[in-house]
């Protein structure tokens, strides 16, 4: 079976009278009413326990939407064990069998789920309709799509035989089970990382960030009601600690698929090597992690295009995306108009509840968070080093609101020049428009990240040498774009240096890492 090139799903634009938007003010509604009582998913069961925490949208932190019922570590275990006793049965299936699960789910989302895929990641992530779209709807979807397709491409691919000889290659899965550690920032993210490991035959313990709970199981119930047999993903929320205790000292763990920060990774490498010794195999290690994602911009950079790559690619979904733009080099001979125009940009932008559709800006996901974006901004507001053009204000009231802000830094390794804040703040350092070549270097030095950038300019030889110069700086290179919004297919995803493994989500690359293929000769 074969699965041609998809196209991608087509975004809706809920605008004002749509028959999408009218379902997902429904949902929403109904969402709002319901009082979820969300339970684990382990070996198909619903589990629930007596530790519940409560969820809340963070735009609205005194409205509880529900909650979810918390494991330990006797569900990490219970999860692996399920886990391993689907295993058999499902690496035997056909490849046909698994993979039409996973495209009805893909259909299931399109057609019948997609106002809960959306609402869910509206109200638990506070993310805006149009951000929710193309994350929850439409990623989610092209992963299911896109890596059935690409896993079709592996499956035939076969090494050449001769006379009296025939090979064939048999892409096994992994021996054991798959950790899924999923970050909430992305709806789509959490589904794509339990499920290219599984699409491949291989049983996943999936473990979502906390604040991504709500979204997780809307997707984990779809998965069920798409026909995915018990044990072959287990959803369980427990601390990262016990789960890395469990996992990664388990004899059949087989790999980790994880987003989320750099530190965590590092420490998830640092705990695997030590255990080495316990496991059957190297285990496969993929992580996407933190960025500092520039925009480069070059004295014939035309003005609006790079103030529209600023605001979008600074300020969507709050600035919570690893891909987010937030450090940008201004030349001397635009700044005072780009200062301008991003400041009128920011006036303009409204902020509040994704439940009215027209707030560009909505709430950053938790209080730990808003704490750790304001005292950058607050600090910037006290350094001389530092100077904000705009926004700054914090207030977490009634939900964790935090203006967008732009700081100029006076030094180009000023703090918020180097340092991942992930939330709604823009360093801008402003360089002498002839010194092109000398910024290109500060753009290289200035982060360990690595994994988006953008280059702003007219100028052939400038985006020439910026794509040269800045070959390792990013794993995702944007020209004249802002450095977000990578589409599943078209822009395959994922950095170097400190931004992880560069295992290109949305790509055959990807799909590749999950699988542990068998020569098989026969001589006749
Ligand atoms: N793929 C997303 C983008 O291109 C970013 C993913 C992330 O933030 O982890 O914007």
């Amino acid at each position: 079976f074969h699965y041609p090139l998809p196209v991608n799903e087509p975004v809706l634009s809920y605008a004002p009278g749509s028959p999408e938007k009218k379902r997902l003010k429904e949902v929403l509604a109904l969402l709002k009413q319901e009082q979820a009582d969300v339970p684990m998913y382990i070996g198909g069961l619903e589990v629930r326990t007596n530790k519940k925490e409560t969820m809340h949208p963070p735009h609205e932190i005194k409205h509880v939407l529900g909650h979810y019922h918390t494991g330990e570590e006797k569900h990490v275990k219970q999860a692996i064990e399920a886990a391993l006793a689907a295993r058999e049965s499902w690496a035997g299936m056909s490849w046909e069998s698994r993979a039409h699960i996973f495209l009805k789910a893909a259909d299931l989302i399109a057609t019948k789920y997609r106002a809960y895929m959306n609402g869910t990641t509206m109200l638990g992530q506070s993310k805006n309709a149009y951000q929710a779209e193309i994350d929850s709807a439409c990623e989610l979807i092209d992963f299911l799509r896109f890596n059935v397709h690409f896993l079709s491409e592996i499956y035939r691919q076969q090494p050449i035989s001769a006379a009296g000889i025939h090979n064939r290659m048999e892409y096994r899965p992994l021996e054991g089970f798959v950790l899924a550690v999923t970050p909430f920032n992305f709806t789509a993210i959490g589904g794509n990382l339990p499920t290219s490991a599984a699409m491949c035959g291989n049983v996943v313990v999936w473990k979502p960030a906390h604040t991504q709970v709500y979204s997780a199981q809307m997707f984990m119930r779809i998965l069920k009601e798409a026909g995915l047999p018990d044990g072959v993903i287990n959803l369980i929320y427990v601390d990262g600690p016990t789960l890395g205790k469990v996992c990664f000292s388990h004899p059949d763990f087989a790999g980790v698929h994880f987003t989320g920060s750099t530190g965590v990774f590092n420490t998830m490498w640092e705990t695997i090597g030590k255990n080495m010794h316990t496991y059957k195999s190297y285990p496969r290690i993929v992580g996407e992690t933190g960025g500092k994602d520039f925009v480069l911009a070059h004295k014939t950079a035309d003005p609006d295009l790079l103030v529209t790559a600023l605001l979008r690619g600074a300020f969507e979904f709050q600035g919570q995306k690893c891909s987010a733009a937030s450090r940008a080099y201004i030349p001397s001979n635009l700044a005072e108009e780009v200062k301008k125009k991003l400041i009128a940009g920011i006036e303009s932008f409204s902020m509040g509840s994704v439940e009215n559709f027209t707030n560009f800006i909505n709430a950053v996901i938790d209080e730990k968070s808003f704490d750790k974006i304001e005292s950058y901004i607050e600090k910037a507001k006290n350094d001389p080093k530092a100077v904000i053009w705009a926004g700054g204000k914090c207030d977490k009231t009634e939900g964790y609101f935090i203006q967008p802000t732009v700081i100029e830094a006076k030094d180009p390794l000023y703090v918020t020049m180097c340092e991942e804040i992930f939330g709604p703040v823009l360093t801008v350092y402003v360089y002498n428009a002839d010194k092109f070549e000398d910024t290109l270097e500060l753009v290289n030095k200035t982060s360990p990240y690595a994994l988006t950038g953008s280059i702003i300019a007219q100028d052939r030889t400038a985006v020439e040498q910026a794509t040269v110069k800045l070959r390792h700086a990013a794993g995702n290179f944007y020209i004249n774009d802002k450095p977000t919004g990578a589409v599943v297919g078209q822009q395959p995803f994922g950095g170097a240096r400190a931004s992880g493994t560069n295992d290109k989500a949305g790509s055959i690359l990807n799909l590749y890492r999950w699988l542990s293929a068998r020569t098989i000769k026969e001589t006749f």
